[in-house]
């Protein structure tokens, strides 16, 4: 069974002709309004692969609190570990220009007070994991807290996003650690003294973790691990949308290894899911099915 610790946000979205400067009101599109958040995201993700998946979140009591809820059952995600109240639910207000480029703001609400408590009081759900998917929308002291929490025989799969430097408790305890460009650099920090990304995939991993992934984005996957590092070719399509790509790559990957498969194995599954995710608008609204993933 898998366990995602992690976001759960309301992603509010209007189109613009141009953004607004200081003081300024511009008119934009009608609202539209999404589940989303990095683990919400993945917990939707797995399950909508089959996985038995368990969030441990936050949401507010509020509407936006009540709509992932929703979007969670609808998705078959055990929702008992998801904490409701003490502050608002977590929101991205997102606009998007005629060119297709964001500009949001985030206000991380019940995100930011999913506390190390909270973790250790949710004891039963990591016994029933073998998979623990971690990502960082939520304070870095309670994903410290999931580490020291986890049961000896499973396993963590850690995306830092949004990126920051690493403890080495947290680094150690990744199997796999998985990062793309940007999140590879920003962890490596001063270590980072190439541009090639098989050499941060050797950086990373002399950093502590048992194993890492470098996401390419349409040029596929790295996985590095004591056997070496080795190439996951992508799966060619056509790309309408990424957003959300990463979190269904990262979902499908942990599940895939909670099922017995190896890291190759389940990183070569998890960028058909990535690709089959790029196919379609929207972040959960994008995710295959594991019939559509055979069909790839
Ligand atoms: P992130 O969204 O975190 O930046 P990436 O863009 O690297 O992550 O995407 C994650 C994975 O999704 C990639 O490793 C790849 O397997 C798949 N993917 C992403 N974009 C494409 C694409 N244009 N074509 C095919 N696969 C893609």
């Amino acid at each position: 069974d898998l366990l995602v610790v992690g976001s759960a946000n309301a992603d509010l979205v209007i189109g613009v002709e141009r953004r607004p400067g200081a003081g300024e009101t511009v008119l934009g599109s009608d609202l539209a309004v999404h589940p989303g958040g990095k683990g919400a995201n993945q917990a939707v993700a797995a399950a909508r692969l089959g996985a038995d998946t368990a969030l441990l979140a936050r949401v507010g009591d509020d509407v936006h609190g009540r709509m992932l809820l929703h979007s969670l059952r609808a998705a078959g995600v055990d929702t008992v570990g998801v904490l409701v109240g003490g502050a608002p639910t977590g929101v991205a207000l997102i606009t998007v220009d005629p060119s297709g480029d964001n500009s949001i703001v985030v206000s991380p609400g019940a995100n930011s007070r999913l506390a190390p408590e909270d973790i250790r009081a949710a004891g039963s759900l990591f016994h029933a994991s073998r998979v623990v998917s971690a990502q960082l929308e939520i304070p870095l002291e309670t994903v410290v807290e999931v580490v020291r929490c986890m049961a000896p025989e499973s396993r963590l799969v850690l995306n830092p996003s949004p990126p920051r430097p690493l403890p080495r408790e947290v680094l150690d305890a990744c199997d796999p650690l998985i990062v793309n460009e940007h999140e590879a650099r920003v962890v490596l920090g001063d270590a980072c003294v190439s541009d090639l990304p098989e050499d941060w995939a050797r950086l990373l991993l002399a950093k502590g973790p048992r194993s890492v992934v470098v996401t390419l984005g349409a040029r596929g996957a790295l996985v590095a691990s004591a056997a070496g590092v080795f190439r996951v070719a992508s799966v060619e399509v056509e790309a309408v949308d990424t957003t959300g790509a990463g979190d269904a790559f990262t979902a499908a990957l942990a599940w895939r290894l909670g099922t017995g498969a190896d890291l190759p194995e389940a990183a070569s599954y998890a960028a058909r899911v990535g690709a089959a995710a790029v196919t379609k608008r929207g972040a959960q609204e994008s995710y295959p099915t594991a019939g559509e993933v055979e069909a790839l």
